[in-house]
């Protein structure tokens, strides 16, 4: 494994859980172009007094700037005038999160934690993870869609983290435009050809159907065949279970649709993934059956964690199998990743085997994801942040402050 720590670019950023004393004004950072989808564009310089009559046009333009081209500075929009270069670079920036740390795993895998801007004066930023795995002929980036998660399915790390606040459209994308300058993977077209990202997960960090008006947002950013051009198959949102959400995914965003089961009894997945109690496997299952788009070509994705004794038996398989019937499905096995303080352990990889090869005759192909990057804690599930909420007392000592 290397590390490279990337010094904290700002040596005075304030820290994490400063409760300062004394009180400070506090100034918001210039906001960042960076990320935002055309509309907001539009609004941002309407705001910084460009011509209603230019907005489509400027945003245009700078919409396949910053996200096709992946210009950083204003200065090198060529075909954007002079004056409106300065208008645009007194009132924004093109700021990308800030890279923490970026670690790079034995198996190619790249993890990078980055600092989100404050979002208010009591917010001194928060941290998230995104991790790039590298593959043969594709390159999937794993983004994060919340700081922490307000579910806490007790296998995963995630979970153990308190929730702090949900992540804004600009900051989805921003995670893939770090992921592009560092891999030094912008190309001049839209085409996806040589690209190195070439898929997205929602898998890290959070539940993304709780936050379902930014991740639509992020994949409309994303998705535009004039700025990042990643076309919406190769997006793929992960659900632990969110029924009502469900309908308003497919129908908003086109995405891919991934199942968080790992268990195929109620009394189990009460347990492993506790949303359960709201919404339970069969009602889960109806949502499946009716997700829109959802067709033998293009199959929702059921993932299921491999724990050993817990839902690791033949009965189990035969009943994931059943359970499927009538959907169009996949299915991705996911040996459970350990982090540490956890009880659970994974499953041998003999049973692993033999509960995959009962799948496997049921007609679903390949189904063991191969853990990646788990040097670097960057597997699925290992991802957690140091970001802390602000208990109470601390948010009133701060107002006291001012
Ligand atoms: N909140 C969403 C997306 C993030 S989790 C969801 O739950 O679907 C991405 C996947 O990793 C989920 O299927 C999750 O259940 C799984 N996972 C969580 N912890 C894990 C662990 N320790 N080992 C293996 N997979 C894990
Ligand atoms: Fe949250 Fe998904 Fe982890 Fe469950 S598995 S705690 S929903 S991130």
């Amino acid at each position: 494994m290397t590390t490279l720590d990337l010094a904290r670019r700002n040596a005075n950023a304030a820290p994490i859980l400063g409760a300062r004393a004394e009180a400070e004004p506090w100034t918001p950072p210039a906001p960042s172009l960076a990320g935002l989808t055309r509309a907001r564009l539009m609004e941002s310089l309407g705001e910084a007094g460009v011509p209603e009559r230019q907005l489509k046009m400027r945003s245009a333009q700078i919409n396949h700037w910053v996200h096709n081209r992946g210009a950083a500075e204003f200065g090198h929009m060529t075909n954007v005038s002079k004056d409106l270069r300065a208008l645009l670079a007194e009132r924004f920036t093109l700021a990308r999160p800030e890279i923490v740390t970026e670690q790079i795993s034995v198996d190619g895998t790249r993890k990078w934690l980055l600092r989100l801007p404050p979002a208010g004066r009591h917010d001194r930023g928060a941290e998230v993870e995104t991790v790039y795995i590298p593959e043969e002929g594709r390159g999937t980036l794993c983004v994060s869609s919340q700081v922490g998660c307000t579910l806490t399915c007790s296998f995963c790390h995630t979970g153990t983290q308190t929730m702090v606040r949900n992540l804004t459209a600009a900051e989805i994308v921003g995670q893939l435009l770090v992921a592009r300058d560092r891999l030094g993977d912008w190309s001049e077209g839209a085409s996806e050809d040589g690209r190195l990202v070439t898929n997205i997960v929602f898998m890290g960090m959070g539940e993304p159907l709780y936050n379902l008006d930014a991740v639509r947002d992020a994949i409309e950013v994303i998705a535009d065949g004039e700025g990042l051009g990643l076309g919406r198959r190769r997006i793929t949102v992960s659900t632990s279970g969110v029924v009502p959400q469900m309908k308003r995914l497919g129908e908003e965003t086109g995405a891919q649709l991934a199942i968080s089961l790992h268990a195929v009894r109620d009394d189990l997945r009460d347990v492993l993934v506790p949303i359960n109690k709201k919404h339970p496997i069969a009602e889960l299952m109806e949502a499946c059956r009716t997700y829109p788009g959802a067709s033998n070509a293009r199959r929702i994705t059921f993932e299921y964690v491999m724990l050993k004794g817990i839902n690791d038996s033949p009965a189990e398989a035969r009943e994931l199998v059943r359970l499927l019937k009538g959907v169009p499905a996949k299915i991705n096995l996911i040996p459970f990743n350990p982090w540490p303080g956890t009880d659970y352990e994974c499953s041998d990889w003999e049973t692993i085997e033999r509960f995959s090869e009962i799948v496997f005759r049921a007609g679903y192909a390949s189904p063991v994801r191969t853990p990646r990057g788990r040097d670097i804690a960057a597997a699925c599930g290992q991802l957690k942040s140091e970001t802390k909420r602000l208990r109470a007392k601390e948010r009133i000592a701060l107002e006291a402050a001012e």
